[in-house]
């Protein structure tokens, strides 16, 4: 069995707390490693390593900084496929899929190699009698991340590219489920140049993630991960002096109005709703047909879909999805789908038992479909991360929009339509942070930034796109004069432009 290690001072050091969690491979079931759990002396350790390496980076120009995620980017790409397998095999993911969540992260670097535009800053020539004024964009310092276990090479990447462009030193806990992957791009960004010290990796849980809370030296945290532990780990950060973005859960829904195409509304939702098992913090888990004619088509044509997905272990090119993460999270999904009979929904398809021949032990599970849900049962108030789709019918448009305005997660939502005043209406009305219009996982491209609102996210500055490079920095300005011989007296009221 293996054992995993942290990655500080650009070196793989071994865990030290005696406490380790095991780590899976879901499509077999089998136990494949030992996580180390770090303790408080170790994150202090990546810390101050951190802070140490941080000054010198800093001083670094912008332009020689983002050549190192230019040749990250080459390392990374000779070697995704090699990761993409690894992924799948501690995530449960297909491996197609696992080429997505690395080319998601990939895209993300590729932005980030322009942040020497970004870092420019403003000047404003003659602002008063021989004053010039400018804006100054300054790395925070140290930064950390905490990280989910459903995207455990994207969002690791969302996090510490732009930090690192932007000049500041960065500290990663990842998701203990799958922290190979994070782990080994580490160690490339050091092969791609990057000075020791200035990404470091601690594996852990709470414990770890507390000491982050709680060390001065860290100046901003971001976090991902379920809600109930993004607003504690919020609270806590914001309480000690930290910038924080905390992004949590979601339960997003798709209107499908009644003149949608039909054929194109089931496919998008198959493979929205049921990809990667569910485990998408932008997966759909709501169809909201409009109209009790759609509605019966809709789930006339989904029955069968959803009774012949292709559910195969990660590295079967032909499995449309595979395992979940855990046997306790294939357990903690199965017992919402008994929760959702005993609340009296009607489960269309029951995918719960389901066994894969050959891979008897894995954390498989059938695809899951309800009719019937009403807005006050926990299946549709709480997330419930996998392969189950709810179908919640709607009298009308207002119902449909009502319904998700009332939810309290505001991640993701989609509506599909024709109709370009319906689309138009529903774009500018949703209490939701992205939106799609017949697409049914809006996540954003790079360039702009990703982020829920409501209960999905606590914070202001989203992922990637501008608000990374805000979220990175903090920005002084200076008010400059030179003063010419025999300058002028004292002045003892505030300085205006008249
Ligand atoms: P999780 O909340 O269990 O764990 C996330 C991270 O927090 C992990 O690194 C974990 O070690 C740490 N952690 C867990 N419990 C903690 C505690 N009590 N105190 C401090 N740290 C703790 O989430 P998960 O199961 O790994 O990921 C799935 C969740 O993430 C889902 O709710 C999903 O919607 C969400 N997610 C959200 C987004 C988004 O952008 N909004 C993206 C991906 C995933």
């Amino acid at each position: 069995m293996q054992e995993l290690v942290h990655f500080i001072g650009g070196k793989r050091v071994a865990g030290a707390s005696g406490r380790y969690c095991d780590g899976y491979e879901p499509m077999s079931g089998a136990t494949i490693s030992r996580v180390p759990l770090a303790s408080q002396a170790e994150v202090a350790a990546a810390v101050e390593s951190a802070e140490r390496a941080q000054p010198v980076w800093a001083a670094v120009s912008p332009q020689r900084r983002v050549r190192v995620l230019m040749k990250f980017l080459d390392l990374l790409q000779g070697e995704s496929e090699v990761l993409a397998n690894l992924l799948a095999r501690e995530h449960g993911k297909t491996v197609g899929d696992a080429r997505g969540d690395i080319q998601r992260g990939l895209e993300v670097v590729e932005f980030a190699i322009g942040a020497p535009h970004f870092l420019k800053g403003g000047f404003s020539d003659s602002s008063g009698p021989g004053i010039d004024v400018y804006a100054m964009r300054q790395p925070l310092g140290v930064m950390a991340g905490v990280t989910p276990f459903n995207f455990p090479a994207m969002i690791p990447m969302w996090m510490f590219a732009p930090a690192i462009a932007c000049g500041d030193a960065f500290v990663l806990k990842p998701s203990e489920r799958d922290a190979s992957v994070p782990l080994r791009l580490a160690e490339l960004m050091v092969e791609a140049g990057l000075p020791a010290g200035v990404l470091n990796v601690v594996n852990g849980d709470k414990e770890a993630v507390d000491a982050l809370l709680d060390h001065a030296a860290v100046k901003a945290l971001s976090f991902v991960g379920s809600t109930a532990v993004a607003e504690y780990v919020y609270a806590r950060g914001a309480a000690n002096g930290k910038r924080m973005q905390c992004f949590g859960g979601a339960k997003n829904h798709m209107i499908i109005m009644p003149d949608a195409d039909l054929d194109q509304v089931v496919e998008a939702l198959i493979g929205a709703a049921y990809g990667a098992a569910g485990e998408r913090c932008m997966a759909i888990s709501v169809a909201v047909p409009v109209g009790e004619v759609v509605a019966r088509a809709l789930v006339h044509r989904l029955v069968p879909r959803v009774k012949t997905l292709k559910i195969g272990a990660s590295t079967d090119p032909e499995a449309e999805f595979g395992p979940l993460v855990t046997r306790a999270h294939l357990e903690k999904v199965t017992a919402y789908v008994d929760l959702g009979v005993s609340e009296g929904a009607e489960l269309l398809v029951d995918g719960r038992g389901f066994h894969l021949p050959g891979f008897e032990s894995g954390f498989y599970m059938g695809g899951c479909l309800f009719d019937g849900v009403t807005r006050r049962m926990r299946i549709y108030r709480e997330e419930i991360f996998g392969p189950v789709l709810l179908v919640i019918r709607a009298a009308d448009y207002s119902e449909a929009l009502a319904l998700v305005d009332d939810h309290e997660y505001g991640n993701g939502v989609a509506i599909f339509t024709r109709d370009g005043g319906v689309a138009r209406d529903f774009v500018s009305r949703v209490q939701v942070g992205m939106v799609g219009v017949n697409v049914p996982i809006p996540t954003p491209v790079a360039s702009y930034s990703f982020g829920g609102w409501k209960r999905s996210f606590f914070g202001d500055l989203g992922q990637h796109g501008p608000d990374a490079m805000r979220f990175c920095t903090k920005t002084k300005i200076v008010t400059s004069r030179w003063p010419r011989e025999g300058g002028e007296g004292a002045s003892f009221v505030i300085p205006t432009t008249r």
